[in-house]
């Protein structure tokens, strides 16, 4: 097989390129044990996808510009994830500061039409708390803002229990 050095996607490694006709199986079985001789496996980059020469099989980065990528990403999913926790607790209390009143009424026995209110006026609060949520998620709406804007809506409930 002529050959001649080039370099890998990331020029760590010189490795030998060969010309084949015909069927590619032969050069691939030839660089197969090239790789293997030189103590290298076959790796595809959890980061890019790319395919490259690991010198382990613990090694998933194919660089050190993809080993800095998803570190980026790991720490932006823990900000997320708990800036995700915080507005998912605070909705939590609210739900319950609504869900508390709604038993009460029931165990008082309060009349039929005072429980309908206060269950309508909970679906409602759950759907617009829904909405709010999605308006986080993509940035239309601060952590803040939805907290205010619950908070803003215990009185309606309170109303309805005569608070
Ligand atoms: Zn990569």
């Amino acid at each position: 097989m002529p050959s001649w050095s080039c370099g890998t996607p990331h020029g760590e490694i010189s490795f030998e390129c060969a010309v084949v006709s015909g069927s590619l199986r032969p050069a691939l079985i030839y660089y197969r044990q090239r790789i293997l001789d030189a103590g290298m496996i076959i790796r595809t980059c959890s980061q890019c996808g790319r395919v490259f020469f690991a010198p382990d099989s613990r090694s998933n980065l194919c660089s050190e510009r993809c080993r800095k990528a998803s570190k980026k990403a790991a720490r932006k999913s823990f900000d997320n994830k708990s800036k995700e926790e915080e507005y998912e607790q605070a909705y939590k209390r609210e739900y319950m500061f609504w869900y508390n009143r709604i038993k009460k009424l029931e165990k008082n026995r309060a009349p039929q039409e005072q429980i309908q209110r206060a269950k309508a006026a909970f679906r409602q609060f759950r759907k617009e708390a829904g909405q709010r949520k999605k308006q986080i998620q993509n940035g239309a709406l601060s952590t803040t803002q939805f907290m205010n804007w619950m908070i803003g809506q215990e009185p309606v409930i309170q109303e309805i229990c005569g608070e």
